[in-house]
């Protein structure tokens, strides 16, 4: 039977020790043991990734999972690497983030109202958890969402392994509808709660480098998304 967190403190803890997944957990050690020649004299995280931001968030935004030489060596959701760098700029720029840049775990970065997860929080080769990875990581990200409930108001998924990964952890919290919902930049699905206020879930094109060098994301967009998300759930 799976331990259930008291509240996202101890829910962080209980995640930084999950090895349930033998393929991540020797991937993520590996790289923390060889590094990237740029990092060699830096102690990498090596270790599941914890959600980041604040416990009374009203926003959430959910990436992928963690990158090799990003959150797997600082520890920090997005931090440390070119994905992280586009998404705290534009959380900077919208007025969810103090500062614009994240390099390191003690940077003094602070979200406003905001929490950055992911469905599978080890990071795996090539950046594709297989199919039974994130169903075996699902539950981490279903406790995280259940106690950020009583404040959380909207989501912002990035890229459409979040979007189908997040869904099923929706309900029965939220009244996901059938068929499900389409992944698309720009996405808003309104998803009511048999009890409480609903959820305003928007889509996003993920801030990985294949879609910001490319230009199928721009800095632009993704505030827009932003923008709109940080009104729905009030902040
Ligand atoms: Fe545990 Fe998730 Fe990492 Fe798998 S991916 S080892 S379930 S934290």
């Amino acid at each position: 039977m799976r331990a259930i967190a008291a509240d996202l403190a101890e829910l962080d803890r209980m995640v930084t020790g999950c090895r349930a997944c033998p393929r991540l957990v020797a991937w993520r050690e590996e790289v923390a043991t060889v590094k990237r020649a740029a990092f060699a004299d830096q102690e990498y995280w090596g270790r599941p990734v914890p959600g980041f931001g604040p416990a009374d968030a009203a926003l959430a935004i959910v990436g992928l999972a963690p990158a090799a030489h990003g959150a797997n060596r600082t520890g920090r959701m997005f931090t440390g690497d070119r994905s992280g760098d586009v998404l705290y700029a534009a959380l900077h720029a919208v007025g969810l983030a103090n500062q614009p840049t994240s390099v390191s775990a003690s940077d003094g970065l602070r979200l406003h109202g905001t929490r950055i997860t992911a469905p599978v929080r080890c990071a795996p080769p090539a950046n594709k958890p297989t199919p039974l990875e994130r169903d075996t990581c699902r539950h981490w990200l279903s406790q995280e969402l259940a106690l950020l409930r009583p404040t959380l108001r909207a989501i912002v998924v990035l890229g459409a392994f979040g979007w189908q990964a997040l869904l099923p952890v929706l309900t029965p919290t939220w009244q996901v509808p059938t068929p499900r919902p389409r992944f698309t930049h720009a996405a808003l699905v309104t998803l009511p709660a048999p009890e409480g206020p609903p959820l305003h879930l928007f889509g996003s094109y993920h801030v990985s480098q294949q879609n910001t060098f490319t230009g199928r994301l721009t800095p632009a967009m993704l505030e827009a998304v932003l923008l709109e998300a940080k009104e729905a759930a009030g902040l």
